[in-house]
C-alpha cells in the first residue's frame, strides 16, 4: 500500500520504519528542513525500547542509552528520599528490555537509521487533505496520493483538524524550563533518575546522551500567566533559579550550574479523542493522545501506536477494518495514560501538609516492596502492553 505520513517525529518515523519493513511504499513529509529534534532528553521506558528493538535497534540503542540505577522520588526541602524504585539490570529481567533516559537527536537519528527504504521529504509542509480520495497537498503545490495517510504530525496536527476539526488544546496550567548541564559540571550526581517533588512544582533529572554527555534537567511548576508552547521559547536561568531559591541546597546547587540556552514550554494536553481515524485517514502519537509529560510516555506510546498501527495492516487487508482495530487497541490504553499523567501533577505538587505526609506513607510502603514493587508498572512496561487496560 502507499502511506504518506506527515511529521518526521519519534512517532511517524517510527511507523515509517515498521511499515516499510511490511513491504509498504512509504513516503513522509516533514515540514523541518533537517531531521533532528530538539535538544533534550527523553526517559524511554522498557515498552517503547522494545520497538526498537523490533527494528533491530537494540544495540544502537544501549549505545546512545543511559541506564539509570535507580528511580527515585526525594522531598524538596531537604531531599529526603520518599521512593526509590531498583532500575539497572532489573527493568530487562522483568520488562524483557531495559529502561533508559536517552537524548532526543539521537533517538531520531537511529530511528531515520532504519527508513532506509522510506522517501523522507524535508521542507514539505502540509497544507490540506482529502479524505475521500486520500490524498495531501503541500505548501509548494504539489498533491501526493496514498491508500492510507498518517497524521504524526504532534500536538497541533493538521491531519487532525482536517478530520475533525479544529479543536483547542487544554493549557494545564505549568510551565516545563528545561536545561542541559554538561557532564563535568555535574560529574559527582548518582546515574539516577531523579524526581524531586514539592509545593506547586517538581524537578526531573537524568543523565542522557553517549557517554553520559549531558544532565537532562526539566523544571515544572504551576503558572497559569505564561502558555505559549514551544521546544524554542529562551527562558531565563535567573527566573528559573529564583523560582526554587527555597529547595533544598542540591537542588540549588544544580541549579547554579545551569547555562543559557535555557528553554521554557507552556504544557498542553487534549481531551482523549472519540475517534482517530476517518475513511483511509488516521492518526498516531501526540497527534491524538497528547500528554502532559508526568509519566514520560508520550514518545513511548508514540513508538507503541506505529507498532499496534503496523500490526493491524497486516491482519487486514481492508483499511478500514485494519485501522477500526488499531484505534480499538490503542485508544483506551493511552487515553488512561493521558489521565493518569495529569493526575501526577496533583499528587507530586501537594503542599506540605496531612495530604503530602498520607503520599508519603504510599511511597514509603513501595520502597520497602524493593524490587517487588516494580510488578505496580508491569501493566506499563511489560511486553505486549499496547492494549486497552
Ligand atoms: C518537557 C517534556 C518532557 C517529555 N519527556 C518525555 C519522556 O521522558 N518520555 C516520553 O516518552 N515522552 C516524553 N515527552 C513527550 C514526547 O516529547 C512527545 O510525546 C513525543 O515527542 C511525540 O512524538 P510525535 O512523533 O507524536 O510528535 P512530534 O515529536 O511533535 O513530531 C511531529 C512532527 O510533525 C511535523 N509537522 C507538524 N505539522 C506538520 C505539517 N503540517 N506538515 C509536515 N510536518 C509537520 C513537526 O515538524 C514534527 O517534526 C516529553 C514532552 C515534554 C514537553
Amino acid at each position: 500500500m502507499r502511506i504518506v505520513i506527515v511529521g518526521a517525529g519519534i512517532g511517524g518515523l517510527a511507523a515509517a520504519a515498521l511499515l516499510s519493513r511490511e513491504g509498504h511504499q512509504v513516503t513522509v513529509v516533514e515540514t523541518a528542513c533537517e531531521l533532528g529534534d530538539v535538544g533534550a532528553g527523553i526517559q524511554m521506558s522498557p515498552n517503547g525500547v522494545g520497538v526498537l528493538d523490533r527494528l533491530d535497534l537494540g544495540d544502537a540503542a544501549r549505545a546512545i542509552g543511559c541506564t539509570p540505577d535507580r528511580i527515585v522520588i526525594r522531598r524538596w526541602q531537604d531531599d529526603n528520599e520518599l521512593m526509590t524504585m531498583p532500575m539497572g539490570s532489573l527493568a530487562e529481567q522483568r520488562w524483557g528490555q531495559p529502561y533508559y533516559s536517552m537524548y532526543r537527536p539521537d533517538v531520531i537519528e537511529i530511528l531515520a537509521s532504519r527508513c532506509e527504504h522510506v522517501d523522507l521529504r524535508l521542507g514539505s509542509r502540509v497544507i490540506a487533505i482529502d479524505h475521500d480520495d486520500p490524498s495531501i497537498t503541500l505548501l509548494a503545490g504539489e498533491t501526493l496520493d496514498a491508500d492510507i495517510v498518517v497524521g504524526a504530525d504532534g500536538i497541533h496536527s493538521i491531519v487532525r483538524t482536517s478530520a475533525f476539526g479544529p479543536q483547542p488544546t487544554r493549557f494545564s496550567g505549568f510551565v516545563a524550563y528545561r536545561a542541559l548541564v554538561p557532564r563535568d559540571d555535574v560529574n559527582d550526581l548518582p546515574v539516577e533518575v531523579t524526581n524531586r517533588v514539592g509545593p506547586d512544582g517538581h524537578i526531573v533529572s537524568y543523565f542522557v546522551g553517549r557517554e553520559r554527555r549531558f544532565l537532562n534537567l526539566v523544571c515544572i511548576y504551576e503558572d497559569a500567566s505564561w502558555d505559549v508552547e514551544s521546544w524554542n521559547e529562551p527562558g531565563d536561568p535567573e527566573t528559573l533559579r529564583a523560582r526554587f531559591a527555597d529547595w533544598s541546597p542540591s537542588v540549588r546547587r544544580v541549579l547554579d550550574r545551569v547555562r543559557e540556552p535555557v528553554f521554557r514550554w507552556a504544557l498542553h494536553d487534549r481531551e482523549p479523542l472519540p475517534r482517530w481515524s476517518r475513511s483511509n485517514t488516521t492518526l498516531l502519537g501526540d497527534a491524538c493522545h497528547p500528554m502532559v509529560p508526568f509519566m514520560a510516555q508520550g514518545a513511548c506510546q508514540a513508538l507503541e501506536d506505529a507498532a499496534a498501527l503496523t500490526d493491524a495492516l497486516s491482519q487486514h487487508t481492508d483499511v478500514t477494518a485494519a485501522l477500526d482495530e488499531y484505534e480499538q487497541r490503542r485508544r483506551p490504553r493511552t487515553a488512561d495514560i493521558q489521565g493518569r499523567s495529569f493526575a501526577n501533577a496533583t499528587t507530586y505538587h501537594l503542599p506540605d501538609g496531612e495530604q503530602q505526609a498520607q503520599r508519603d506513607a504510599v511511597y514509603t510502603t513501595a520502597t520497602h516492596r524493593g524490587a517487588d514493587g516494580l510488578a505496580a508498572f508491569d501493566w506499563l512496561y511489560g511486553p505486549g502492553k499496547t492494549e486497552g487496560v
